[in-house]
């Protein structure tokens, strides 16, 4: 063999090798993003939804994305004297498109919160565990 490519068509251990090398590289990549991809696509709960990186609810039954915060009414029934009167009473909550669930935003201490205070307060330090 005179040919100065000779070492290129005759695949000795040198190119098995090399092949393994790319085959192992690919495979780390391909599990690198495929890690990313779910730690973005992550819930974690707070403030009685899941949230996601972006600060966007989702619904904590069925993880569907949630955006229709808005003032509700209804009712609670106090007891005055011996009698029991149902009084109206309003709130702010999501509510589920897929499985009509309520959810309402309430923090550790049970106050009701806005969309922005939670936002907000979403990702202050005292949440991670
Ligand atoms: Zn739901």
């Amino acid at each position: 063999m005179s040919s100065p490519y000779s070492h290129l068509t005759t695949p000795g251990p040198w190119t098995y090798g090399l092949a393994l090398a790319a085959v192992l590289l690919l495979a780390v990549a391909v599990a690198l993003v495929f890690l990313q991809r779910r730690r973005a696509n992550r819930l974690f709960p707070r403030f009685n939804a899941l949230w996601n990186r972006n600060a966007e609810p989702f619904c904590p039954r069925c993880r569907t994305a949630l955006s229709d915060f808005q003032r509700r009414t209804s009712w609670k029934f106090e007891s005055s004297g011996n009698r029991t009167v149902r009084k109206p009473v309003s709130y702010s909550a999501f509510q589920c498109r897929k499985c009509r669930w309520k959810v309402r935003l309430v923090d550790e201490d049970g106050f009701e919160l806005t969309l922005e205070t939670a936002r907000r307060r979403l990702f202050e330090a005292s949440e991670e565990s």
